[in-house]
Order: C-alpha cells, then structure tokens, then sequence
C-alpha cells in the first residue's frame, strides 16, 4: 500500500488509540498518539509545579522537552526527557488538566511541528482532535470516530479498573463530558471534524469491525489510484 496518512480524530473514549494503533500495525505504518504528547506536556509541567495558565512559559516548556513515543503490541510507550513516563501520563491527575494545557496556543504550534514533522513520509497514523483539520489537512483518509457518552464512559471505567483504579462511572461520565465540552469549544484547533472526514459511530461494534472499517476506506482510497 502506498505511503498515506490516516488521520483518526474524536472524542474521549471513543476508542481511538486501540484502533488507530491495530489499523498501523495492520498497514505496517507508524502510530503516533498526540494525545500523549499534550499529556506528556501536562505531566512534566505539573511535576515542576509551573503555571499550566502561563503561556509564555508553557510554550518554552514543550520547546525545551524531548518526548519520544513508541508503539509495541499491547501499548504506547512514553519517554519525557528519556524518563519513562507511560503510566504516569493517563493518571487521573494529569487527564484533570491536559485539556487547559492543550489549549494554549503557543503549545499547539510547538507540537504541531513536532507531528507534522512525525508525518513528513507518510505510512502514518496519528490519532488526536485536530489531526484531519489541522495537522494533517491533506491525508488521504480521514476518520472522526465517536460513540455514545454512555459506551465511551463505560469503556475508560473498565480500563481504569484493569489498571486497578477504582472510579465512580457517573464521576467518569461527567470528567469526559467536561473534557469534551472544553476539547470542543477552545479558541485554537477545537474539537470538529474535518468537511471531508468519514464519520464512524462505535457504539456497538467491536475493535475488530472498527479497525476492518477504516481499513476498507484506506484500501478504496488507494484502489482508486489517489
Ligand atoms: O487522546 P487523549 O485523551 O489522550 O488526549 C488528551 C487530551 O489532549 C485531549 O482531551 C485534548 O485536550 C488534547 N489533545 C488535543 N489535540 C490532539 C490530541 C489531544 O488537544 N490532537
């Protein structure tokens, strides 16, 4: 298959990063999570007590850190300044403010050069909220997932409860609400699907179903000698 990108955006929960990361693996592509990059963002600047408000600030922060990704079978694996920091970086702590830190302007343009730059060759996956209207404005396929409130709530607790948190699902449904309602209504790359994006409702089907849809819609794409 020839060197497209896919770009992958939704909301919380909506089962991006599972399917963005099989879809990858499937096409042989690389699978870049940007939602962990704005995490790994929000982790370090929490862990060196900086004002996640302060733009100026927040925007050197990410200019002066080395984040490094990478993808194995099961998960994405997550360097800060060559720290391990995988786990720590989906804490409930750090999912309470990513969404601020992400809507900081100067940040936005310091990680999309860092995902453009990611994207260069194609034969990508990335998966984020504005990858199909921002980022990757010209990839081959665009996908914007979503699902119920009630299945994506669900989901995120069975995760944390693998993960052995214990949450409180109405507590989770409000979190991702609020995230989502901040995600959407930001000044700078919000939260909307692309004109040209295929819109994928998840509620009800399995990963498999999910993953062989977008799948088909890369195989279309390329067949039809785009
Ligand atoms: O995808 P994930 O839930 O890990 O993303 C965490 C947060 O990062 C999102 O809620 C959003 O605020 C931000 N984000 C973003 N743009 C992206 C990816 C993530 O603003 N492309």
């Amino acid at each position: 298959m020839r060197r497209l990108s896919v770009a992958i955006d939704g909301p919380a929960g909506a089962g991006k990063s599972t399917v963005a990361r099989q879809v990858a693996r499937q096409l042989g592509f690389t699978y870049v999570d940007t939602g962990a990059m704005y995490r790994a963002i929000t982790w370090k600047a929490l862990q060196n007590g900086s004002d996640l408000t302060d733009e100026r600030k927040m925007t050197q922060l990410v200019r002066d850190t080395h984040i490094q990704l990478k993808t194995d079978k099961k998960e994405v694996l997550v360097w800060v300044d060559g720290q391990p920091v995988s786990e720590e970086i989906r804490t409930p702590e750090v999912t309470s403010h990513v969404s601020a830190v992400a809507g900081l302007a100067g940040v936005r343009t310091e990680l999309l050069e860092k995902q453009r730059e990611l994207a260069l060759n194609g034969g990508v996956v990335m998966d984020g909220r504005d990858i199909g209207t921002r980022v990757l404005p010209e990839a081959g396929v665009k996908v914007f997932l979503t699902a119920s409130i009630d299945e994506r709530a669900h989901r995120r607790y069975n995760e944390w409860l693998r993960k052995g948190y214990s949450v409180d699902l109405e507590q989770l449904k409000q979190e991702i609400r609020q995230r989502d309602e901040k995600d959407k209504n930001r000044k700078h790359s919000p939260l909307i699907p692309a004109e040209d994006a295929v819109h994928l409702d998840t509620t009800g089907l399995t990963i498999t179903e999910v993953v062989q849809a977008i799948l088909d819609l890369c195989r279309t794409k390329v067949g039809g000698g785009e």
